[in-house]
């Protein structure tokens, strides 16, 4: 058999949405295996999202126990491997989230496969896989030798998939998280009343060109609260302490692609381009003429943000 597993993710119980832009994937990939789409959720109480799965993949093998209460790589990574034997999967894929990125190394190592990372397109031939490298700068086309190959995906670059005509079937899979090396000890998450910065529909970003951290909640607060938005920030900002760096967008922060981003006081660096130049409409706050956001910005104001945040907030 030549299935394909979708490892999906979960957040407090629930299936997150880029768990839907891998099941995409996972389907054109199964047209080349000629097999079926499965999915694992693994966790602890995850009953709800294994029920929702189902309604876009053949069949769904759920890992619930204590031992998945947490997502740590080393027991997820063991329940992959399993799931991968009872899904007879050749293809193991998994969102490219900070969960996907974290645990699905682990999980193809144990598996002795090969893996591509980031992947957002399929090649023009048989199973080739395309992927940014370089910051985004090169795009490579890459073919996985092993038999087994494990892919995690960019979520901007698939839509979400449909729901399936009839739902798949699920089924308990019983793992031995055997004797584990790492230890969950908390997980410190800043609680907000503002979407998710990967899930967003709007993305208001703040560069160095702020000045200082005061006017984050001064300026790009007041504005995202009034577009019901996600706030996002450059690696200058976030370096200087100025907000956390679970805000950070970028090659080494999270990548966005919502369909209005607005980048304010940002140059940006391509760092910074590689994290949000997929959000449909690109619209930069900038006094340099210059800056190279605006060659990527599908609107540019060239002004002073201090002078500008507040003329919009005022007509919004
Ligand atoms: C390995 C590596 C990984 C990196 N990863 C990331 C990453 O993931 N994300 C990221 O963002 N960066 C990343 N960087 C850093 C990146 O190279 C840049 O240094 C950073 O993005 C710059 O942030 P900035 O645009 O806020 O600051 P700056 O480059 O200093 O730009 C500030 C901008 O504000 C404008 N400005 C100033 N005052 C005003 C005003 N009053 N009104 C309007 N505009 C004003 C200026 O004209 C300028 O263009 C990485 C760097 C490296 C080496």
């Amino acid at each position: 058999m030549s299935n394909v597993l979708v490892v999906a993710e979960v957040a407090e119980g629930a299936l997150r949405k880029a768990t839907l832009t891998t099941v995409t994937f996972a389907r054109e990939a199964a047209q080349k295996t000629s097999g079926k789409v499965h999915g694992l959720v693994i966790g602890k109480g995850v009953d709800g999202a294994a029920q929702e799965l189902a309604k876009y993949v053949d069949q769904v093998h759920v890992v619930d126990g204590d031992a998945f209460a947490n997502p740590v790589a080393e027991p997820y990574a063991k329940a992959v491997v399993a799931g991968k034997e009872a899904a007879g999967a050749t293809v193991v894929t998994m969102a490219a989230t900070s969960h996907g990125k974290d645990m699905l190394p682990r999980a193809a190592a144990l598996l002795g496969a090969a893996m591509a990372s980031d992947v957002i397109a399929f090649g023009p031939e048989g199973f080739q896989l395309v992927r940014p490298i370089q910051a985004g700068n090169v795009i490579a086309t890459v073919e996985l030798t092993t038999d087994v190959k494990v892919v995690s995906t960019r979520t901007t670059d698939f839509d979400a998939a449909a729901e399936a005509g009839a739902a798949g079937a699920v089924s308990a899979l019983t793992v031995d998280a055997g004797e584990l090396k790492t230890r969950y000890v908390k997980l410190d998450k800043v609680a907000s009343e503002r979407p998710d910065l990967g899930d967003a529909e709007v993305v208001i970003s703040g560069g160095r060109g702020l000045k200082e951290g005061d006017n984050f909640p001064k300026l790009i607060e007041p504005l995202a609260d009034k577009l019901g938005a996600a706030i996002g920030a450059s690696r200058a900002v976030v370096d200087a302490g100025w907000v956390p760096n679970d805000m950070q967008v970028g090659q080494t922060g999270k990548v966005v692609s919502p369909n209005l981003y607005i980048a304010v006081g940002i140059s940006g660096a391509i760092q910074h381009v590689a994290g949000m130049k997929g959000s449909k409409t690109i619209v930069a706050i900038n006094k340099d003429p210059e800056a190279p956001i605006f060659q990527i910005a599908d609107y540019g104001l060239v002004t002073d943000l201090f002078k500008a945040v507040p003329e919009l907030l005022e007509k919004l």
